[in-house]
């Protein structure tokens, strides 16, 4: 499971900006997640308790937002909501897609004592 590892990173993220301000605890953690990370957020969420404990998370609270998939056809222009299964342009049946959005994982927020 592939998500601990990625948990601890944020984690680890979270506890390293913590530390520059000076703080002592975390209270709560953002997080976003996209669609097309490849990564399960139900999985993070359970991953975070135990990767939180010793650290400055402990006991801080986990919210994890859930950016959509969005591309861009590179042959029509059309935009299309993407998910990790697909491969072709609704609009124009073509394969050549940009992904716009949905491979976000990152700490955006982190809110300390
Ligand atoms: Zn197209």
């Amino acid at each position: 499971m592939h998500e601990l590892g990625l948990t601890q990173h944020l984690v680890k993220i979270a506890e390293d900006a913590a530390r520059q301000n000076g703080a002592t605890q975390v209270r709560s953690v953002k997080v976003e997640i996209g669609a097309l990370a490849g990564v399960v957020p139900e999985s993070v969420e359970f991953c975070f308790e135990a990767c939180s404990r010793g650290t400055l998370l402990e006991g801080s609270r986990l919210e994890i937002i859930f950016i959509p998939g969005r591309g861009r056809c590179y042959d029509c222009h059309a935009e299309c909501a993407l998910d990790t299964y697909t491969v072709a342009c609704p609009a124009c049946g073509g394969f050549s897609l940009e992904r716009l959005q949905g491979e976000e994982l990152r700490v955006v927020e982190v809110e300390v004592d």
